[in-house]
């Protein structure tokens, strides 16, 4: 019997594939432009460092890591989430003592979460995001987020809608968090039992959960607005006043509080609703942190950063047609070889063409010409380039223009030169051996 992919995963092939790479290389460009660099955390972790990173209250930590003991017993972890490795990277690296702070750094890979599988959610899936850890200032929150409205925009995803809040600094969200026990005490024996842990570990992620019976509490929760001291409201209104001033449309959402444990002060997500109607929820999300680079081992550094997941991002730009024409980069060129002889030969063809540049395939099975042809157009080939016996003895191969169907002899040392031509491309610079441009 076959063995299946491992539930919850998902093979990502063809066309789909194109798009990941168009969409990463795009995001890649624009974190580049804005100063950002890649870094390459493992995919494995030691347990801890996201149990303590993360945080023990979030759904993530308490029932969604791929944990096992290693062969020497150790507890490691495929990452969840991106955020706590990169501190640990950071830390670890001492990149905080030796670069211009914000240190800036830009990530994409899978990451592993134990979930339900649906529609758009995935064991394994991409991440891509950033990271700017070192500096506190609010510019630096507003800069991450103006950042991943440019990769929106550059990705004409024009119907996205910024949430953003503030979760205050310390004083503030034990203020908040006091007000949250004392209203959730009067009704958390209807409440589902998440609910009963969260209000023991962070009462701050009740308002966050998605049974609807305890929406319904939640409407008439006290809000985060309500506690915030006045240094947390200055920052947040700087943060709020510099994206005016830089015309990023966004809309305050006071119930908005991300679901892991580290933010502080800034949180923001982008959600999308197709043209077509289709709710996407969030496609990316990120928030300000204060503690989690001392929490796991560094100096006293607080950070900001956000993620995209790349699947949403693919399904967004499939369903409203953003997605650009010819992402699977066709052939150029398919060699057509009829008999053992001609099939050598067009190993070298081929090979000299690729190494002048051009996307190269040949026939491997021994099938009829107009078969030949029919796989060349299926592969969007510009040229045939055709051998038989008779111009394997004469050294040389028969080219065919696929659109035009003219076609012509050529010498076997003379073919890079007059594909090059056909294509309209500059020649091999003059030291080819037919001296072509001579
Ligand atoms: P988070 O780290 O939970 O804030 O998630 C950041 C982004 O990753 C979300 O906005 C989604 O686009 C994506 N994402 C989160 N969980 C999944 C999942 N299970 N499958 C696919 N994408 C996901």
């Amino acid at each position: 019997m076959a063995v299946n992919n491992v539930k919850g995963t998902h093979d990502v092939i063809g066309e789909e594939a194109s798009a990941f790479n168009y969409i990463e290389n795009l995001l890649k460009q624009i974190c580049e432009l804005f100063a950002y660099n890649e870094v390459r955390p493992p995919v494995m972790e030691y347990s801890e460092l996201f149990v303590r990173g993360v945080g023990e209250g979030s759904d993530i930590v308490r029932k969604e890591m791929y944990t096992f003991l290693d062969k020497a017993e150790r507890s490691v972890t495929l990452r969840p989430e991106f955020t706590a490795g990169i501190m640990r990277l950071i830390i670890q690296n001492k990149l905080l003592a030796t670069n211009e702070l914000p240190y800036k750094a830009y990530y994409c890979g899978p990451v592993f979460r134990y979930e339900r599988p649906q529609l758009g959610r995935y064991r394994q899936f991409n991440q891509f995001g950033v990271e700017a850890v070192g500096n506190n200032s609010p510019e630096v929150d507003v800069e991450a987020i103006v950042l991943a409205y440019t990769i929106l925009s550059s990705l004409n995803l024009d119907n996205v809608k910024i949430a953003i809040n503030t979760l205050g600094d310390d004083e503030s969200r034990n203020a908040y968090k006091e007000a949250l026990k004392a209203y959730f005490a009067k009704h958390l024996d209807k409440m589902c039992p998440d609910c009963h842990s969260r209000y023991e570990l962070n009462p701050l992620r009740i308002l966050d959960c998605k049974v609807p019976e305890d929406q319904e509490i939640v409407k008439g929760a006290p809000r985060m607005k309500d506690y915030l001291s006045e240094a947390a409201k200055n920052r947040f209104n700087r943060v709020l006043s510099l994206l005016d001033d830089l015309n990023i449309p966004y809309q305050v959402d006071d119930t908005l509080v991300r679901g892991l444990d580290y933010y502080a002060e800034t949180v923001f997500e982008f959600h999308y609703v197709s043209k077509t109607g289709n709710d996407y929820g969030a496609i990316g999300a990120g928030g300000h942190y204060d503690k989690l680079v001392k929490e796991l081992g560094g100096p006293d550094a607080a950070g900001v950063g956000f993620s995209f997941g790349v699947e949403r991002l693919y399904s967004v730009l499939k369903d409203d047609g953003l997605l650009p024409q010819g992402l699977d980069n066709p052939i150029e060129i398919y060699v057509m070889p009829i008999g053992d002889k001609a099939k050598a030969l067009a190993m070298s063809v081929s090979a000299n063409l690729r190494l002048s540049g051009y996307r190269v395939d040949m026939c491997y099975e021994d099938v009829k010409l107009a078969n030949m042809f029919k796989r060349a157009e299926r592969k969007g080939a510009q040229f045939a380039i055709i051998i038989g016996e008779d111009e394997v003895n004469k050294e040389e191969v028969v080219i065919k223009n696929l659109k035009t169907t003219e076609q012509k002899s050529c010498p076997l040392d003379k073919l890079v030169c007059a594909i090059s031509e056909e294509m309209g491309d500059e020649c091999c610079d003059g030291n080819c051996s037919c001296h072509h441009k001579e």
